[in-house]
This record gives structure tokens, C-alpha cells and sequence, in this order.
């Protein structure tokens, strides 16, 4: 007959139970065996432990309510957790717990199986998606932003160069009458390496080769010095995933400032090159509005409608894994403190709290609207009218539009 105490030590097994604190452990430990919590309960604990530490708002010890009876407490402890999840994130007095200051990476060129080219990782039909294929110029990202899935495919500390990448980039059998929308940044940030192994001289090349090919560079880096030395093929876009400062320098490490991603497309767009920005994801928390809305207003100041192509808005989903690996980690982060709801299989923000924040960003943009492309990205059917007052009936539908608009955007031929 198996003891209880053998019985909680197979149920810690394959849970976060040794990232908790010694007081902790020896707490759960002692209200398990008072209790005689089952294994899935012990499971949920920790997670909920791992969860409060992460987040910064003291430890599970502080939640427990004494009682004689075991769902009496297990309630209460679940209700305490929710609220902790449900009210609104404050980044006060959070202190984000920085991975190290200078990340050391080990850098590999190598043959690569195959190509990373194919369509965008998240895209889905339960999503209105706009069919953006993804090339995976480079494998792992130096960035460490606390809510990317990335972190889950990739060994961080690794960057992966493919040998064979220009010569699979010209080789590639395209139809010249077709436009393309190619975009890098997903598999790593687009610039940070610069031109480490020719891979920007590699890229230029390719949309020289391909010029129905509209070629996206997105990244969150200000290292543009390559676009400022070079002459740039008309048919790339420079664009650049921002966010509050507030959220920079909490969530997002290792990245460029707001000011100094801003900076750095403003010079890009001075030399003619067409500009873009995502903002994604837009993250609730205390007075998040009023600090969005400044990004929006300075973005309107900063530059012409003109010179820019697109806005595209979105908000956190995560996956299982992301949230395993989140667990997992020594760092603090309040990403996934938040009203968890179901999004195509996802989890997500509530619709209505997703209608406030699109809503809010697309009319902050109202004097772009019509010379700039907008869209949602990777969101529900529902929320484009809700949100902009209207809506593509399909996934091509909304490719088509996006390519025609960003063709004229920079003057090139629409090929459908
Ligand atoms: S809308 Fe976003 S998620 Fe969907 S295909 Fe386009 S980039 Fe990918």
C-alpha cells in the first residue's frame, strides 16, 4: 500500500515544484499531507504557486485560508488566484528580475535541412488571417520578450545560420505573376544581426531577383545601419513591433527603447523607405490607454501617412508550451496575469476587452485612416467590424486587399 507521502513525491514529479521556495515547498508539502490533496489538485497548486511568484504578488502562503474542510480551502484559494489574475495589472512597484544585462550567444552557420518558407506559424481560418508567409532567415532570437512562443521551438542561447541560404533564396520557383508578401522577424528578429553571414546581403538580393515579391522586415532592433549604407529595392518594407515603454522594460528584454526604435525608422523612412508598425501585443494593464495613446500620437507627429504602410493591432494568445516554459523560468513577468478566455483554441483577453483596446488604437489613428493599411492580426472574425466597421468575408479577401494597398503604397504593380 503506497504512503501519502509517496504519493505526493510521484505528484511533484514533471511539476515546477523545486522553482518554489524552500518555505514554500515545505508549506504545500504540509497542507497536502493535512489535506490529503490528489495528484491533479497538488499539480494545480504549484502551478498556481509558480504562477503568484512569476507575477510578483507575494507567495501562495499569503492566499491560503485556514479551514477544516479541503474544498472550503481549495475554493477560496482558486478564488483568490482568479482575482490576482482578473484585476488589472500594475507595474509599480514590479521589478522584472532581467535575464542577464549582455546575452551570450553561441553562433552556428550550418547546412539547414529544407527551407523556412511557408505560412505564417498562427495563421488559421478560425482567425481572419491574411496569409503572410514567414521566412526563417535566421534560427533563434537574441531578444527575450517575455511573451514569445518562440522560446518554446528554439535554444535560446543559440543562433543558427543556414550555409545555404542565398542560394535557396535565389533558387526559389516563384510566379512572376504573383505578387508575394514575404515577411522575416518571426524566427528571430529581422535586424539585430545585421549582416552577420551576408544574410541582409542575401535578402537584398532576393527582392532585387523578385521585385512582385513585397519583402518585410520586422524587428523590434534599431540596427538599421545596413538599410543606411544600402541602396534598399523598393519593394522592402521596414517595419517595427512597438509598445509602451512600460511594457518595453518589463516585458520585452534586451530590446531597443521606444525612442530608440522610433528613431531609427524615422531615418529609414528619410531615405525613402516605406515604414510600417505593429502593435502587438497590446497588453492591459493599469492606464494602459492613456500610455498607448501616447505611442499613437507620436507616431502621428512622427511621421507622414505617406511614408507609412501599414498599422496592424493585436494582443496575447498563448499556448500551452508558452505558458510551460513561462513556469519554467527564473524571471518575473505579469504577461499571463490576465483573464484567460478561450481564442480558437488559444487562450486570450475577453472580446469585450479586446473591442476596447482595437477600438481605442484605430481611432487614435483616425487621420490615417484610408491612406494607411490597417489590420488585426490573428483575431476573430467578429472584431473587425466591431472594431473598424468592417470586415473581409474571407482570409483571401483580406490578403488581396492588404497586397493592393501596400503595391500602391510602394509603387509597384499589383499582380493577382
Ligand atoms: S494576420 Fe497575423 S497571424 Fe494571421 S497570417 Fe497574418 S501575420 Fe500571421
Amino acid at each position: 500500500m503506497q504512503t501519502y507521502e509517496e504519493k505526493f513525491n510521484r505528484s511533484i514529479q514533471n511539476t515546477f515544484f523545486t522553482k518554489l521556495t524552500q518555505e514554500e515547498q515545505s508549506f504545500l508539502h504540509a497542507k497536502a499531507c493535512e489535506y490529503r490533496f490528489s495528484h491533479q489538485e497538488i499539480k494545480q497548486l504549484v502551478d498556481m504557486a509558480r504562477d503568484i511568484t512569476l507575477w510578483q504578488e507575494g507567495s501562495i502562503c499569503d492566499y491560503f485560508a485556514e479551514h477544516a474542510d479541503k474544498r472550503v480551502v481549495l475554493k477560496r484559494l482558486r478564488e483568490a488566484y482568479e482575482n490576482l489574475r482578473n484585476m488589472p495589472n500594475s507595474y509599480k512597484t514590479f521589478t522584472p528580475k532581467i535575464v542577464a544585462k549582455e546575452q551570450k550567444y553561441t553562433f552556428k552557420t550550418e547546412p539547414k535541412e529544407g527551407f523556412g518558407l511557408g505560412l505564417c506559424p498562427v495563421a488559421s481560418e478560425k482567425t481572419r488571417c491574411c496569409n503572410l508567409l514567414t521566412l526563417d532567415a535566421v534560427e533563434s532570437c537574441g531578444f527575450d520578450c517575455s511573451y514569445c512562443s518562440i522560446q518554446s521551438f528554439y535554444n535560446q542561447n543559440t543562433i543558427t545560420f543556414d550555409s545555404g541560404f542565398k542560394e535557396k533564396l535565389l533558387n526559389l520557383d516563384l510566379d512572376p505573376n504573383k505578387t508575394y508578401h514575404i515577411g522575416t522577424g518571426q524566427s528571430s528578429d529581422s535586424l539585430m544581426w545585421g549582416n552577420r553571414e551576408g544574410v541582409l546581403d542575401a535578402l537584398f538580393d532576393f527582392a532585387r531577383k523578385y521585385p512582385n515579391v513585397i519583402l518585410e522586415f520586422k524587428t523590434k532592433s534599431d540596427n538599421v545601419s545596413y538599410f543606411l549604407q544600402n541602396e534598399v529595392p523598393k519593394n522592402i518594407l521596414c517595419t517595427w513591433s512597438l509598445n509602451t515603454p512600460t511594457i518595453i522594460q518589463n516585458e520585452e528584454h534586451l530590446t531597443a527603447s521606444l525612442e530608440k526604435r522610433l528613431r531609427a525608422a524615422r531615418k529609414v523612412a528619410d531615405k525613402g523607405v516605406k515604414v510600417g508598425f505593429h502593435f502587438h501585443p497590446i497588453v492591459v494593464y493599469e492606464n494602459y490607454l492613456e500610455e498607448y495613446a501616447e505611442v499613437y500620437a507620436t507616431l502621428l507627429e512622427m511621421f507622414d501617412p505617406s511614408e507609412a504602410a501599414l498599422v496592424s493591432l493585436g494582443t496575447l494568445t498563448f499556448i500551452k508550451p508558452v505558458i510551460k516554459q513561462l513556469r519554467s523560468r527564473d524571471f518575473h513577468t505579469k504577461i499571463t496575469q490576465m483573464p484567460h478566455a478561450d481564442a480558437s483554441g488559444k487562450t486570450s483577453y475577453p472580446l469585450e476587452r479586446k473591442k476596447e483596446m482595437f477600438a481605442h488604437a484605430y481611432e487614435s489613428f483616425a487621420p490615417w485612416h484610408a491612406k494607411v493599411f490597417f489590420y488585426l492580426c490573428m483575431e476573430e472574425h467578429s472584431l473587425w467590424r466591431e472594431c473598424f466597421g468592417y470586415e473581409y468575408a474571407t482570409n483571401n479577401d483580406f490578403e488581396r486587399e492588404m497586397l493592393f494597398s501596400y503595391t500602391q503604397k510602394l509603387g509597384l504593380e499589383f499582380l493577382v
